[in-house]
């Protein structure tokens, strides 16, 4: 398919994503405080098996290389993640976990049996009285899936999972990033991605945000800095986020060539968009509104090549988008105010997303 774009002409001959992202549930087992499930009337549910199977199946057809389980809830209350997982791998497709880790020491066995490639453990603490605060359960259970999983790896000589620990960081948990080399050398994790907090109102962005704070961001740029030191010795590598808008804007979905899938089998086009939720930055508060394209069930591919997709990629692939962020507008305007349209006219529109100014990373 082909679009032109005033002088830009866009030649999309791809037939499927390069990954997918299913998410199998939008149920989880923790209710922390920063999550956006806290401000959205999201149903909690399992993907049912018929959906379930029909992604698989048109994952491995179309030759998708990585599936992603994760969104807005805990893939492993899913009772057939596991099966899902050994049917991906034993077709050839590479598998990545996002998970809180409370449930890991009970799959950590059957995970580097299977293969799985990535396993990212979501925390925003490493000591235990921290992390005990900000998630309201204990941290035994993480560290004990992370023991399990290093057990398993070495009596089986393996290198996969892949350990990933995805990091939000906010005014009270900057300091705890000091840990992380000790942390890492301790479960052999093999990278640190550190998040922005993408706060779901202004309160809360006063009270929480580091990105809004100088002090908070320059202790971030410190405390990233000493922990660099030890990449090398201790063997990870780090990931940080900007912490102001970017000039240059990147989608990480359509620079990855990744979809959503969500828990109805609607296909989104990134974690962002997958429900209605809202968000705040620079104290102006912004609805999101879901985004699909169309159902698993018309077809991946019919989806992934429908014109308003390949559109909307394009338009978020090149940054054809005005940038609210940091626009001196954006407190008189209206359009803002949420994604369904932006002064040029763009319907829906990812002109405010803090993940395409890399201030907010997803798991991919
Ligand atoms: S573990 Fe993740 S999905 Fe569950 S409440 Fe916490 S942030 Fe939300
Ligand atoms: S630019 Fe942001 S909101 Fe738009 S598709 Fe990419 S990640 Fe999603
Ligand atoms: S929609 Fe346009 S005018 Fe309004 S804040 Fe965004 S860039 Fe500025």
């Amino acid at each position: 398919m082909s679009l032109t774009f005033a002088s830009w002409i866009v030649v999309d001959r791809s037939r499927a994503p390069r990954t997918v992202v299913i998410e199998v549930s939008t149920r989880c087992n923790l209710s922390c405080r920063h999550c956006f499930r806290r401000f959205s009337r999201l149903e909690e549910r399992l993907m049912d098996s018929a959906t379930l199977r029909e992604v698989i199946d048109q994952c491995v057809s179309l030759g998708v290389e990585r599936v992603v389980f994760t969104g807005w809830g805990e893939p492993t209350t899913h009772p057939r993640l596991l099966d899902a997982v050994q049917e991906l791998k034993e077709r050839g497709v590479e598998v990545a976990i996002n998970t809180n880790g409370t449930t890991l020491e009970s799959v950590a066995d059957e995970l580097v049996e299977l293969g799985v490639d990535e396993v990212i453990v979501s925390l925003e603490a490493f000591d235990p009285g921290r992390y005990e605060e900000i998630r309201g359960v204990s941290m035994d259970r993480v560290v004990g899936g992370l023991e399990a999983l290093k057990a398993f790896r070495e009596a089986r000589s393996s290198r996969r999972p892949r350990i990933v620990t995805h990091f939000v960081v906010t005014r009270s948990n900057v300091d705890e990033l000091r840990s992380f080399p000790d942390f890492a050398k301790r479960f052999a994790v093999s990278k640190l991605v550190v998040s922005h907090l993408v706060p779901l109102t202004a309160s809360m962005e006063r009270e929480l945000a580091c990105f809004s704070d100088p002090a908070c961001v320059e202790r971030l740029e410190r405390v990233l800095e000493e922990i660099s030191k030890y990449m090398f010795s201790h063997y990870f590598e780090v990931y940080t986020p900007s912490s102001r808008p970017r000039i240059e804007r990147r989608c990480p979905y359509a620079w990855a060539s990744a979809t959503f899938v969500g828990v109805d089998g609607y296909i989104s086009p990134c974690i962002f968009y997958a429900h209605d939720t809202r968000y705040s930055f620079d104290s102006i508060e912004r609805t999101i509104k879901r985004i699909t394209f169309g159902h698993i069930s018309d077809g991946l591919e019919n989806v992934w090549r429908s014109r308003d997709y390949v559109e909307f990629r394009a338009r978020a692939a090149l940054s054809l988008m005005p940038s609210c962020l940091d626009c001196k507008l954006a407190h008189y305007c209206e359009p803002t105010l949420s994604n369904e349209r932006d002064c040029w006219g763009n319907t829906p529109t990812c002109s405010h997303c803090p993940f395409s100014h890399g201030l907010a990373v997803c798991p991919l």
